[in-house]
């Protein structure tokens, strides 16, 4: 205990200030307010006052404090209507008071001795009824009496112990026995009593004999059940707590009211194990019920038994549990060696809806394993990388300036490959390989100005599949913008990229020998896309090339030069290498071939390297050209052969000594990745983005926005960005025009942006990624909406959702005319099921075009109410007399799904 503040004080035990303050007062303190402090004396005087209360005296040694604690959660209607989950934790305690043998035997003998008085008393009035004076015989009946009674009483001493325990009420009937209905003469008393007494004694073994093992079987019992429920929070064999006394003492005078029933039950013998836990609870239920039936047929009163159990509590395993900083549920179960559904139980307790495989976070998880009296151990997921790495640093060298790394992106066609091609040519010696190249995804020039490497990747998915994997491999990006096509949709995209990952652009407008090239047209589309031209006084620098003629390409590198120079990228010679996989395949004869992208120290042939999840012995380094070389340093790309099996794009990679280390990194590297996918495929969407608002330190919610038409477009980016408060801001990080493409999944999963469309739909490909990753696309169709939604996602709360579910969807393969109903269309269903009387949308090209209602739905010459996937039907589209051949007709359904967070 240490000096506190009332408040504080009610906080750590768990109880309202004004209460604590009456029972502060009650005791005789002088605090009044909340904030006034109490002393540790004065809490130690709290302590004994209540104490007192409670006859929680020094002097009961014999009691055990059981503490349990439950946490369900409730409904409740807030002000605003919505409803409201609030986590309701009650906490528990009950004080046992172990039984004194010695004290239960002496009030068991007093009871004995008075009941056999009475019955002696009784016995003799009734013999002597009707003669008012007491005969000879009746005083020698008496006195027989008195004697057998005497003897009964010898025997129920020596049995008590065994009597009490097993059969309360036995004194009674042990009683009743001995009232004796016939008179013997002195010799056949003398006989019958040896004969008695030599039964007694061998009954008396027996019993004692049996007694034991009963108790003994119980006290197996108790201990199967506390090994069966180790963990289980439900469980009858209840922890013996020794929390501070101050905290014991107040929160058993809070709970009083709650203990006093569950102190009846007891008494009753009713509050058995089994019936505390739960019966529901399926194979879990009917076990108990059977252990406590076959208490009953063995005649054993389970709260007797009880008492055994807890007079040598059943210790239970306490474990050490290590917590990465994500945890995957089932794997958490397994560490405390419990079913993985008492850990769901006791997430959803604490408000978190979880499945199995889902990863859920270090703090929650410690949580949980505190929850189930295990001790939380927590590690960090990269602690044994953190190390390798910083010893790689220490081991480094004097830091030089290292060549750049450069991305080449822009839309299709502009001409990616083919200016790296040209500056390929144009700068790479030939005939070093004898004029055969390889393309190992990476390659280098040298420029006048000094060494420049180039990712020769081209195309958005490698640059985002390496950022999606936390990798860094590129310090510049080179955006090809064709001078006569200008900005297109990928060019937007490359932009969108560059700008999530924080690299810098330089524009080089390609085609420029072309005659309907218009670089001042380029420029102008950059501008509105915030990249504005170092000549016209932005930020960023151009250059006019052609990936033909070969102009401007030297003021393009030149232009890199200088941006790399601006970065002062360094890095260090010596020590271990450290990098980056760029590509990676298996070859049939070499085995897993890795193209690496070697960022920091030297790599040489015979490293141990570790790259991604599988560590191999560097057998051969080639180089871009097909070359075999002893080393690489950095900046320098090269393909290294050795590793057991193909690493992943993205991977990093890591040259360590010792094989143990490798190894252990390894496997906490497959880990990770394990649960960051999991955790991911969580987290992409937009309610859990919402609920780690409240845990997590997430200022911003990032947006990548879809819609049908750039008017509403650019409305609803300036609306939502307007949203941004100084706690929370929204970012819309990728936008456009047009369906949701594979390229928006990859951007929104690797930015943790949530993909909104609106009017819109992802097409084949975009649903097919944002389904492999688990990412969650939101329709909308109303402005407002969408609003509303990102708006709650902001402030944490989240609104009934009005849910659509794409019913199906059928493609429009004929178009005919017919006076009746205008346009009628002959569909294939393509997926789902089309419905006749539910609303429905007309997609060109992924765009919504109309939204309404079905004339009619035939399949042949029937009107029919549904027709499935895979079949053919003809439609009509109510009030819409456009349809046109390729359009696709969606049949959708609002639901309205109250959220819970
Ligand atoms: P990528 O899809 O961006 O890699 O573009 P490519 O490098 O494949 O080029 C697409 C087309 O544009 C090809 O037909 C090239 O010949 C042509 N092209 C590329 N660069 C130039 C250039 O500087 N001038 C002209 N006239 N055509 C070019």
């Amino acid at each position: 205990m240490t000096d506190k503040s009332i408040q504080e004080l009610a906080v750590s035990v768990g109880l309202p200030v004004e209460k604590l303050l009456d029972q502060v007062r009650n005791a005789g303190l002088p605090q009044q307010k909340a904030d006034d402090k109490i002393s540790t004396e004065q809490q130690s005087t709290l302590v004994d006052h209540l104490k007192k209360i409670h006859g929680q005296g020094d002097g009961d040694a014999g009691k055990i404090t059981l503490k349990r604690k439950t946490t369900s959660t409730a409904k409740v209607a807030s002000t605003s209507g919505k409803a409201k989950t609030i986590n309701v934790e009650v906490r528990k305690k009950h004080t046992f008071t172990k039984p004194n043998p010695e004290q239960m035997k002496a009030e068991a003998l007093a009871k004995a001795e008075t009941q056999t008085r009475t019955l002696a008393d009784l016995k003799a009035r009734e013999t002597g009824d009707g003669k008012k004076t007491e005969q000879p015989e009746n005083k020698a009946k008496a006195t027989l009496d008195a004697m057998r009674a005497a003897q009964k009483k010898e025997t129920a001493k020596v049995t008590q112990k065994a009597e009490v325990v097993v059969k309360r009420r036995s004194t009674n009937k042990t009683i009743t026995k001995a009232t004796v209905k016939t008179i013997e003469t002195p010799e056949q008393k003398r006989i019958r009593e040896a004969e008695s007494a030599k039964l007694k004694a061998t009954e008396e073994a027996a019993r004692r004999k049996s007694a034991e093992e009963a108790q003994q079987r119980t006290l197996e019992q108790m201990r199967q059940m506390a090994t069966k429920y180790s963990g289980d929070e439900t469980a009858p064999v209840i922890r013996v707590v020794d929390d501070s006394p101050l905290a014991a003492g107040l929160v058993g005078q809070a709970y009083e009211d709650s203990f006093a029933k569950e102190d009846r039950e007891i008494k009753r013998g009713t509050n058995t194990p089994s019936t505390r836990a739960p019966k529901k609870g399926g194979r879990r239920g009917q076990e108990e019920q059977s252990f406590s039936q076959n208490q009953h047929k063995r005649g054993l009163k389970t709260s007797q038994a009880n008492k055994h159990g807890f007079e040598k509590p059943v210790k239970k395993q306490v474990y050490d549990v290590e917590i990465g900083e994500t945890i995957v549920v089932a794997d958490l179960a397994a560490k405390m060696a419990i079913k993985v559904r008492e850990v769901i139980k006791s997430l959803m307790k604490m408000g978190e809806l979880v499945t199995q495989n889902q990863a859920i976070e270090q703090s929650v998880a410690a949580l949980v394993v505190e929850e189930m009296g295990h001790n939380p151990v927590l590690v960090s997921d990269t602690q044994a990388e953190d190390n390798l790495l910083e010893a790689a640093e220490e081991a480094r060298g004097a830091q030089t300036t290292r060549p750049p790394v450069v991305t080449i992106m822009g839309h299709v066609d502009h001409g990616k490959t083919s200016l790296l091609d040209r500056i390929r040519r144009a700068k790479v010696a030939q005939g070093e390989a004898g004029g055969i190249t390889q393309h190992i995804g990476a390659y280098h020039v040298e420029t006048e100005k000094g060494i420049i490497t180039f990712l020769d990747t081209p195309g958005h998915a490698a640059f985002t599949a390496m950022r999606s994997r936390g990798a860094k491999a590129t310090d510049i990006v080179v955006l090809v913008v064709a001078a006569d096509d200008g900005v297109m949709p990928q060019t937007a995209e490359a932009i969108d990229h560059a700008r999530a990952a924080g690299t810098p652009i330089i524009v080089a407008i390609n085609k420029m020998d072309k005659e309907s090239a218009d670089p001042d047209r380029v420029l102008n589309e950059l501008t509105v896309k915030e990249i504005v031209p170092e000549q016209w006084g932005g930020d960023v620098p151009v250059a006019m090339v052609s990936a033909h003629s070969g102009q401007g390409i030297d003021e393009l590198l030149d232009l890199i030069s200088i941006q790399a120079e601006l970065l002062e990228l360094k890095a260090s010679e010596e020590g271990a290498a450290q990098g980056v996989v760029i590509e990676s395949r298996v070859d049939k004869d070499r085995g897993a071939v890795a193209s690496i992208l070697v960022q920091n120290g030297t790599l040489k042939v015979g490293d141990l390297v570790l790259a991604g999840g599988s560590y191999g012995r560097v057998r051969a380094i080639t180089d871009e050209n097909g070359q075999r070389i002893k080393s690489a340093g950095p900046s320098i790309p090269v393909e290294i052969l050795g590793l057991p099996e193909a690493p992943m794009a993205g991977d990093e990679v890591l040259v360590v000594n010792d094989e143990k280390k490798a190894r252990e990194v390894a496997d906490a590297r497959i880990a990770r990745e394990r649960e960051q996918r999991l955790e991911r495929q969580s987290a992409m969407r937009l309610e859990n983005i919402m609920a780690s608002m409240g845990k997590k330190d997430v200022p911003y919610v990032n947006v990548v926005l879809k819609t049908d038409v750039r008017g509403t477009l650019e409305a609803l980016t300036v609306a939502l960005s307007a949203l941004s408060t100084d706690e929370v801001r929204v970012r819309v990080i990728g936008s456009g025009v047009g369906a949701i493409t594979e390229s928006d999944v990859t951007l929104a999963e690797s930015s943790e942006a949530v993909l909104l469309g609106f009017n819109v739909r992802a097409d084949t490909t975009g649903r097919q990624k944002a389904d492999a990753d688990g990412m969650d696309i939101r329709y909308y169709s109303v402005i407002y909406e969408l609003i509303d939604d990102v708006k709650a996602a902001m402030s944490g709360k989240l609104a009934p959702e009005h849910r659509e579910t794409i019913l199906g969807v059928a493609q429009v393969r004929e178009v005919f005319h017919s006076s009746k109903f205008g346009a009628a269309a002959g569909c294939m269903v393509l997926e789902g099921m089309l419905h006749r009387n539910k609303p429905i949308r007309v997609l060109r090209d992924d765009v919504v075009v109309f939204q309404g209602e079905l004339e009619s739905l035939r399949r042949y010459k029937e009107v029919v109410d549904e027709v499935r996937a895979g079949m053919e039907c003809g439609l009509a589209v109510k009030g819409y007399k456009d349809i046109k051949v390729l359009d696709k007709i969606e049949v959708y359904d609002v639901q309205l799904i109250k959220r819970s967070l």
